[in-house]
């Protein structure tokens, strides 16, 4: 997915005919940089941000003399992408499993509530985390929260068929609390380790929107707010996340559909842009493909050798 950006800067990188690293040779290179970022969708902040870590890596080295420029400059673009993607170097370990192994030891269930828009692939993400929670051998509910959009209690129920997970429900119109609320108590009830709340995303009434998740959040007090983004909608998922973030607050991040044909700079944006912690990436369809974020590979990814 970063393939474009990554033979763009190669090619930006490679090309370079600078004689020293003034200011002055400098500042049309990181003006193309810059450029090539924004094309692939990396945000105009975020590419800001880079390129300022990079002018000043640069000159730090002004008066060192070089036979070849290429692995200057590509060393210092890693170490500011690596210090802009710095908040996300986080251990999921530490983040989820731990912390829910010791909400087992304080005998209450852990609950975790999932935000983010319609489409971005959320139910599909509860199905998956759900998955490696159950490899672990950890007891999952789920509550059927999202009471708003027609069909989505259908479409969470057959994942829980699948997964053999107990799904609360309540009809359509319903309070979304109030059946998370009934999950949490089911939790407790039979020693259920996990409950996954299942939020409602329509933004085109975010008034009530907002409304209806302050009032969950009160009301449930999550140990892990997590944000789902679509990588394919470039910079619209970092939007999305400015708001959910600004209005309802979240602990972490989940970009989906990596798999598909994203430019990818959204990942390296989102992160930034929000302060907040990349936890996963969706790659695929399957309950399987889930796969813990690492910056280093992604590091890996979008700069050229
Ligand atoms: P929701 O409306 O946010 O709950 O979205 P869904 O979970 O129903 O997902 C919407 C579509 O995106 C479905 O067809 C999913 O199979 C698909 N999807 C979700 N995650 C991924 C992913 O990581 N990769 C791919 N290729 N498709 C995904």
């Amino acid at each position: 997915m970063f393939d474009k950006l990554k033979s763009g800067l190669n090619n930006v990188i490679k090309k370079l005919k600078i004689k020293d690293l003034s200011e002055k040779e400098l500042g049309p290179v990181i003006d193309s940089l810059k450029e090539l970022m924004i094309k692939n969708e990396v945000s105009y902040r975020t590419a800001d941000s880079i390129c300022i870590e990079l002018k000043k890596e640069l000159i730090k080295k002004e008066h060192e003399r070089f036979k070849n420029i290429t692995p200057i400059v590509t060393d210092a673009l890693r170490n500011s992408v690596r210090k802009v993607l710095e908040i996300t170097n986080v251990d999921v370990n530490d983040v989820l499993f731990n912390q829910i192994e010791k909400a087992k030891q304080e005998k209450r269930p852990y609950i975790i509530c999932m935000l983010g828009i319609n489409g971005t692939g959320k139910t599909t993400t509860i199905a998956k985390i759900t998955k490696k929670l159950l490899d672990r051998k950890y007891t999952v509910v789920w509550s059927a929260s999202d009471t708003y959009r027609s069909g989505s209690i259908q479409q969470l129920g057959k994942h829980a068929e699948k997964l053999g997970v107990r799904m609360i429900a309540h009809d359509y119109g319903g309070d979304p609390a109030a059946v998370a609320i009934d999950a949490i108590d089911h939790a407790e009830t039979k020693g259920i380790d996990v409950v996954i709340i299942d939020t409602a995303g329509r933004m085109q009434n975010n008034v009530n929107l907002v409304r209806e998740l302050g009032k969950i959040m009160r009301l449930t007090e999550p140990d892990l707010k997590i944000f789902v983004g679509d990588s394919l909608a470039g910079n619209d998922v970092i939007r999305q996340a400015e708001q959910f973030n600004s209005e309802i607050g979240f602990d972490g991040i989940i970009m989906t559909k990596l798999d598909s044909d994203a430019k990818g700079g959204a990942v390296i944006s989102v992160a930034h842009i929000t302060n907040k912690p990349i936890l996963f990436l969706g790659v695929g369809q399957s309950y399987d493909d889930l796969k813990e974020f690492q910056p280093e590979l992604i590091i890996k990814e979008v700069i050229p050798l």
